[in-house]
């Protein structure tokens, strides 16, 4: 049932007949083919973005539960391992065991922020928090973030000097930035270089993340930022294609914009600009 209809007295006082009846049941007849010819008319228009979001949410299990299942796998061993009374663990291995819980739970973690994010940004109710604050700060929260992941790397971080205040939101850019640099260790040997820098360029500043990788193959280098797109030697590196969307997500909507440049087997070095807005006033 789509509706009901009332009908209250006859315009005469007279009671209803056959003829009434009929016109009536006509009436609603139509009512209801126009009501029904409606509700198809705005199924039709939906179902496409409802297929995109079906087709979303299979190819994001599909990704990331070997993702999830990998750190759970793992942080669950440990303790298991840790808590056997049977075994009296050496200092040494106690500390490994606690280290990869660590570096697991960190991993789990930052990949459940990327999936929440992902949601808002294809559910378009991704909001940017912006405030004002100070880069060379931020660089070097991530840095401190970055120091287990990093541990195996010649890390450094290349802020200029007074740089000014930018407006931005804290945790999403952080998150850009935790991406870029969980890229960099993924895809490059341990020993090299990977660079957390920072400069000032017209109208912006400006944060990267190099690296001194295999790079990313000029053909390919426009799809990385695409959601779910994973360069063919990655497949031996876990991850779920989506870091990079995310980044271009969440830099897009602080005002930024982000992209990469790349020279195969001689690194990689992903951009992303915050804007330095000249109408807002800087605060004291
Ligand atoms: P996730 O970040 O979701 O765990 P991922 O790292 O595969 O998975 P993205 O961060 O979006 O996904 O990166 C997409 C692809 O771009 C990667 O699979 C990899 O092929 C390539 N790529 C990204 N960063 C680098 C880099 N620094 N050096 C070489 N290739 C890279
Ligand atoms: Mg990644």
């Amino acid at each position: 049932m789509i509706g009901v209809l009332e009908v209250v007295g006859h315009r005469h006082g007279r009671s209803f007949d056959d003829e009434d009846e009929r016109l009536l049941t006509g009436f609603v007849d139509q009512a209801a083919l126009a009501l029904e010819r409606v509700r198809l008319f705005e199924e039709e228009a939906r179902s496409p973005v409802l297929a995109r979001s079906d087709e979303l949410k299979s190819s994001l299990l599909a990704a990331v539960s070997h993702d999830l299942r990998t750190p759970l796998a793992t942080i669950k061993a440990s303790a298991t391992s840790l808590l056997d009374p049977e075994i009296a663990w050496t200092d040494e291995a106690r500390a490994e065991f606690l280290h990869a819980i660590d570096e697991e739970t960190d991993r789990l973690a930052l990949l459940v922020d990327n999936l929440l994010d992902l949601s808002k940004i294809e559910g378009g109710v991704l909001r940017a928090e912006r405030a004002w604050y100070d880069v060379a700060e931020l660089v070097a929260d991530v840095a401190g973030r970055l120091a287990a992941t990093v541990a195996a790397h010649s890390f450094s971080t290349d802020v200029a000097p007074d740089l000014p205040l930018v407006r931005f939101d804290y945790i999403q850019i952080r998150q850009v930035l935790t991406n870029l640099g969980e890229n960099a260790v993924k895809y490059t040997l341990p020993g090299t270089a990977i660079v957390l820098a920072a400069r000032r360029v017209p109208g912006a500043i400006e944060l990267s993340v190099t690296d001194r990788g295999p790079g990313i193959e000029a053909t390919v280098l426009p799809r990385v930022f695409d959601t779910f797109y994973r360069g063919e030697p990655s497949g031996r590196v876990a991850g779920s294609g989506i870091g990079l969307a995310i980044c271009k997500g969440l830099v897009e909507a602080n005002g930024g914009q982000i992209w990469a440049e790349s020279w195969r087997g001689a690194g990689t070095v992903v951009r992303f600009t915050l804007p330095l807005d000249p109408d807002s006033e800087q605060p004291a």
